[in-house]
């Protein structure tokens, strides 16, 4: 199965192909028009691991419309209507949602990177982890101590995506809206390697 197009090394610009490819986070690409340009191996993994139906696993194929994949009217027009803004304004959208299984509750986060020149996206699939602050004892202390503080007890957060890093498991790059909003005071910014590419000389 082919996970990419022709021309969408093209499209790429200063994003780095090799990064893409081996991220944990599972990636696709989008053409200007919404259709699906390139997936990265770990999407199907994700996809795999979440519970997708195959069958709808199986529909969401390369140059077939991303929106094909939203259920119900409303859905697809704010996914196209926020694309689109994100497209021709150039500016990152991050979304973030809920993807339980009948076992537990999931959240995920997904950031719109606009390609060059207004020809698409690039939707990276993170973890969202959202702190329990209302009822927090210290068994629950210790699970986000250890997930997310470092050997120097400080959290490593992304300054370009916000995103913050696993100390557990330093591949993992987790959206974790509370650090979004407020950042606690023992912490480090950073630079993600997803976003590294921005920054290609
Ligand atoms: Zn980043």
């Amino acid at each position: 199965m082919n996970r990419f197009n022709k021309d969408f090394l093209d499209k790429l610009g200063d994003f780095n192909f090799d990064v893409l490819e081996k991220s944990k986070n599972s990636i696709y690409a989008l053409s200007k028009d919404l259709k699906i340009i390139y997936f990265n191996p770990a999407w199907f993994k994700f996809a795999d691991k979440n519970g997708f139906e195959k069958s709808a696993a199986h529909q969401t194929i390369l140059g077939t419309s991303v929106l094909n994949s939203f259920g119900g009217i409303r859905l697809k027009l704010y996914f196209r209507n926020k694309y689109k803004k994100a497209i021709r304004t150039g500016k990152v959208w991050h979304h973030q949602y809920e993807c339980s299984s009948k076992k537990k509750y999931r959240f995920f986060h997904q950031t719109a990177y606009p390609l060059p020149s207004k020809e698409g996206l690039l939707i990276v699939h993170t973890e969202m982890f959202k702190l329990p602050m209302d009822n927090m004892n210290r068994e629950t202390f210790r699970a986000i101590e250890h997930r997310y503080f470092n050997a120097e007890g400080r959290i490593l957060q992304c300054s370009n995506c916000r995103h913050t890093q696993r100390a557990d498991n330093p591949e993992f790059w987790d959206w974790v809206p509370t650090w979004v909003k407020k950042l606690p005071a023992n912490h480090k910014l950073t630079i993600c390697p997803t976003c590294e590419h921005l920054y290609n000389d």
